[in-house]
């Protein structure tokens, strides 16, 4: 741990998400007092992003978080992987050079009440209901416009850390860009009961379609799932000799691929979807953005945020040319493109060894 800085700096936290969260966590386990605001009442009710990362939960440890998310979320091992119907390959996280060498699955609803209740435990309480509406540099410090049940407020602080998502307030206010495009194609999700799955309760489903539509399933708790795919009809793409008890949501959603221009101006510093968006193969967003608050609150102990932009930035940046090269491949609709991703995966079924430095991104040991 880094030394205390010599006066306790006044820090505000934009955004109850998984990444305000971490970032508050990290920051009062060590002492410090930030606020930590969040326009909405309560943890999402969604269950939004399901992985969490070998490495996260190395982070949420010394807070105790990922010992209570391990006791309630579920070891996923692997995916199979299937072309067309038929299996081609699998992907195994058990050499994983790693104490947790697993994806662990659960809901994000889940994991932020579980981050927002251990961080009352440390003496900081979340505001909900609390909106940021305005940021102005000001010195040194940031003087920032608050609406919440109590009205309207205004408040200086030394340090702005925006975790309030893809359309950031605070990246906003502060003139930061957003640089990026949107892919064309309509993702869905739908998370769905199934009583007599046929696979694997602990591993994830990948299916490849010749005509480049995708769909992924993976198990999200006992008898629950999540299907993902580049189609408006999730559950149209997971195929196989099943029957869908309930579908207990639905939803569609755009692909943005964005960056932030800079994370940081000044005294404001961002973090999460608010710094970075891409889809949602290799199940990184939330994870990329755990580490980047944790990455603040450690520099903000080492009085060194001037390495903040340049140590996260070039992460986030990497995983959008990585994430975006998978998706390309997943996608294929050439025949030669599709032959050779089928064959690659055959050879890194027999030979696993092919997949390490793959999965080793995705568990955030390697950037
Ligand atoms: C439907 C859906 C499915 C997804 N599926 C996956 C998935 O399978 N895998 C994956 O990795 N990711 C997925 N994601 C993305 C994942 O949820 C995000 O990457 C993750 O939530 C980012 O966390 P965050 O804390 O940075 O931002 P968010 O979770 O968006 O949190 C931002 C918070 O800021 C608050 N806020 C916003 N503006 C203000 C303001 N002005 N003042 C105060 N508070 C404010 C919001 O209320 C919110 O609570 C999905 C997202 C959606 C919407």
């Amino acid at each position: 741990m880094g030394s205390m800085p010599r006066t306790l700096p006044r820090i505000l936290v934009v955004g109850a998400g998984p990444t305000g969260l971490t970032a508050a966590l990290e920051l009062a386990r060590r002492g410090l007092r930030p606020r930590i605001i969040d326009r909405d009442e309560g943890p999402t009710p969604l269950s939004k992003a399901v992985g969490i990362s070998p490495h996260s939960l190395d982070l949420l440890h010394p807070s105790g978080v990922a010992d209570t998310l391990l006791s309630e979320g579920i070891r996923v091992r692997g995916a199979q992987v299937r072309y067309h119907g038929r299996r081609i390959g699998a992907v195994d996280f058990g050499p994983l050079p790693h104490r947790y060498n697993f994806l662990l699955s659960l809901p994000q609803s889940q994991t932020e009440t579980v981050m927002a209740r251990a961080l009352a435990g440390l003496g900081v309480t979340v505001e909900w209901g609390v909106r940021l509406t305005d940021l102005t540099i000001a010195g040194q410090g940031a003087s920032v416009a608050l609406e919440g049940p109590r009205g309207r407020e205004t408040a200086d602080f030394d340090l702005i850390f925006g975790a309030d998502g893809v359309h950031s307030r605070v990246r906003e206010a502060a003139g930061i860009a957003f640089e990026g495009y949107d892919h064309r194609r309509q993702w869905s999700i739908a998370d769905v009961e199934i009583g007599d799955w046929p696979h694997s309760p602990d591993l994830a489903q990948v299916f490849f379609h010749p005509d480049g539509d995708v769909g992924f399933i993976i198990p999200i708790g006992e008898g629950r799932f999540r299907a993902v795919s580049n189609t408006p009809d999730a559950m149209a793409r997971i195929h196989g000799d099943f029957r869908v008890d309930r579908v207990l949501r639905t939803d569609l959603f755009p692909l943005p691929i964005r960056q932030a221009s800079t994370y940081r101006k000044g005294p404001v510093f961002l973090g999460g979807d608010a710094a970075h968006v891409h889809s949602p193969l290799g199940a990184r967003g939330m994870n990329l953005g755990i580490e980047d608050a944790a990455a603040f609150a450690r520099r903000v102990m080492d009085d060194d945020l001037a390495g903040y932009c340049d140590e996260r930035r070039p992460v986030g940046r990497r995983w959008i040319r990585l994430s975006e090269g998978a998706l390309a491949v997943a996608q294929a609709r050439s025949p030669l493109v599709i032959a050779g991703r089928n064959l690659a995966i055959r050879l890194a079924g027999w030979f696993p060894v092919l997949l390490r430095p793959a999965l080793e991104r995705v568990a955030g040991l390697k950037e």
